[in-house]
């Protein structure tokens, strides 16, 4: 056993203890879902501004081939999951059912799929500002759920020095364990990723924090770490979200990060474990990102699996790999069962920021009948950024929709904990996600 592992359990305030129902999967090794005929790419994946096309309908594509270009500074480029044809650029329905532009690609029924590994960039000769812009051009997000473009995040202001590189191995969701997999199938190249982005951001140490039910990836990426690597993995307590970036610092490192501050601004930088072996990926093999690691799971899935899944993969292709769904399946989500979305429909592609497709029958999704609020309070104990739930929720009822920016409604980050407390069954964290869709749509439109 990993000697730290009795040692160290960190801890944050609040937060909730869910049922982790991962048993369905941590044990299954990683498959990869076969080739299909069609592939949708949408341009924008992640807040920001959507990617523009550098290809035309009809031409001809390699998989791993650039099809779009950043759009902005806050916005990264797509290149092709499969080798085919450019079938279309235009509208396609998205995971929340509204139209959106994307790319369609036909994949060649006869191409081997293989990619041009030939290309990998010399990351050691490139300054910071040309690494940056190498992570913009792979494509590279934070892979957790967010789908944050990760050359922002590297992008630190002139005075602001990042010490400490935070690993995010938590993987703190019910179901999901996506990352587990990772950690426990690629130790080697989730090392080489952080010694990568260590060296480049010139950071003194690189810690892995991952949760204590994971022993199995603790010990093997202890086992990996070489005596000159300054890599500490730290165990961390089971608590939901321990993921959240804030959270982790303040287990990890006893620091607070103060509201409307990013973890920069105390010195660290935050990325997921799919994230940093996504950039050991592009800058050691020449791979952008074309694909990324997805957990299907639920008590709707015939077969529960983790799958390697090529970006734009029609949801419905995923589910049939894994042998359809049960009698009675009612809901499919996006990610993971706190934070994640329902999706619109199963004809929905696999996002860069899909950690996984969870299904849920009847039983899980009806008879959650809303009671008024009891003013238990259980909900401002549960929330781990010390707001005011109950009267968010309320304000949003009411649509002062405006009223919810004095009470922080954008310090939320939709963790869900209060939700999930509440025994009143109030839909809180949709309540306050509508308030803040409106006020983001109506400061876009007045832009
Ligand atoms: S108010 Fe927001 S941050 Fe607080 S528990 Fe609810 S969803 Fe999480
Ligand atoms: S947990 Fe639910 S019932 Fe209790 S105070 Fe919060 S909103 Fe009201």
């Amino acid at each position: 056993m990993f000697k730290g592992f009795r040692r160290l359990r960190r801890n944050f305030e609040h937060g909730v203890h869910p049922a982790h129902h991962k048993e369905q999967t941590e044990d299954l090794p990683i498959q990869r879902v076969p080739f299909v005929k069609d592939y949708v790419m949408p341009l924008g994946q992640h807040i920001g501004v959507p990617a523009r096309p550098v290809v035309e309908a009809g031409e001809r594509v390699r998989r791993g081939q650039l099809i779009a270009t950043p759009g902005g500074f806050v916005s990264t480029a797509l290149h092709s999951p499969v080798t085919g044809t450019i079938r279309e650029i235009g509208d396609f329905r998205g995971v929340d059912g509204r139209f959106a532009p994307a790319i369609a690609i036909e994949a060649d029924a006869f191409a081997t799929q293989q990619v041009d590994m030939e290309a990998a960039p010399d990351w050691q000769s490139m300054s910071l500002n040309e690494f940056i812009e190498a992570v913009q051009m792979a494509g590279i997000v934070g892979m957790g759920g967010a789908a944050f473009p990760s050359h922002v995040k590297l992008s630190v202001p002139d005075g602001v020095r990042i010490r400490q590189l935070l690993i995010n191995g938590a993987e703190c969701e019910p179901f999901l364990t996506n990352d587990h997999r990772l950690m426990v199938e690629r130790p080697g190249a989730l090392l080489d990723g952080a010694e990568i982005m260590r060296r480049k951001l010139d950071a003194e140490e690189v810690i892995i924090g991952i949760e204590a039910n994971k022993p199995d990836a603790i010990e093997i990426i202890g086992q990996h770490v070489r005596p000159d690597q300054p890599v500490r993995v730290v165990p961390l307590k089971v608590k939901y979200p321990q993921g959240a970036e804030k959270m982790m610092i303040k287990s990890v490192f006893g620091k607070e990060v103060p509201a409307g501050q990013l973890p920069r601004d105390v010195g660290v930088n935050v990325n997921n474990v799919g994230t940093i072996v996504a950039i050991a990926d592009y800058f050691l093999r020449g791979m952008p990102l074309i694909e990324r690691i997805v957990t299907v799971a639920g008590p709707g899935v015939t077969y529960p699996a983790n799958l390697v899944v090529p970006l734009g993969t029609p949801v419905r292709e995923v589910v049939r790999f894994c042998g359809g769904l049960r009698p009675g399946s009612r809901e499919i989500i996006m990610g993971g069962p706190m934070m994640g979305r329902p999706i619109a429909s199963l004809d929905v592609p696999v996002l860069k920021g899909c950690s996984g497709v969870l299904v849920f029958t009847e039983e899980q999704t009806s008879g959650r009948t809303e009671y008024p609020c009891i003013r238990c309070g259980r909900c401002l104990e549960a929330c781990p950024y010390f707001l005011n739930p109950s009267r968010l929720a309320r304000l949003s009822k009411a649509r002062m929709f405006d009223e919810m920016k004095a009470h922080h409604v954008f310090d939320c980050v939709e963790c869900g904990c209060c939700t999930f407390a509440c025994p009143s069954n109030i839909p809180i964290v949709q309540l306050i996600r509508t308030a803040k869709d409106d006020l983001v749509h109506r400061k876009e439109s007045e832009a």
